[in-house]
């Protein structure tokens, strides 16, 4: 990982980064709206978990986000110095931002998996056996896989 801090204000020093800005902007709403969402899916099924998931899952992109604009707007300025830092910037933003999404997505599952976060043990009403359930995916289940 390279510091990308000495990277951030020469996009904003071009006069365009306000279309970085706009994507950061519509980014962020778009973020809000999947915290809002995870929410009230977990308040109908009775968990925090894709609450406490989504919420990282946005911080790790909006961090990604930031230092991929930061990358994409010095390789924009390298090319066509201008439009092409802001164009950078929202590329390498929004490309950086999903790929960090999808990482920190992963590996906060990994960690909320191995904490036992909103997994149950039910025992099967069919036929007994104990099987792990997945609250916050499938909601309370009574029926084991083998089951279903
Ligand atoms: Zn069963």
């Amino acid at each position: 990982m390279s510091s990308s801090s000495d990277v951030i204000p020469a996009s904003q020093a071009t006069g365009s980064g306000w279309l970085a800005t706009m994507g950061t902007a519509a980014g962020w709403a778009w973020d809000g709206l999947k915290v809002t969402g995870s929410v009230i899916n977990d308040i109908g099924a009775n968990t925090t978990r894709n609450t406490v998931c989504s919420t990282a899952t946005v911080a790790g992109g909006v961090l990604g986000g930031w230092s991929g604009s930061a990358v994409g707007a010095a390789i924009g300025s390298v090319i066509l110095p201008g439009i092409g830092t802001a164009v950078g910037s929202v590329v390498g933003g929004v490309s950086a931002g999903l790929a960090a999404s999808k990482a920190t997505t992963i590996v906060t599952d990994r960690v909320l998996d191995d904490c036992n976060y909103d997994i149950e043990t039910i025992s099967c009403e069919k036929c007994g056996r104990g099987f792990r359930c997945k609250i916050y995916k499938e909601g309370r289940e009574t029926l084991c896989w083998r089951c279903k």
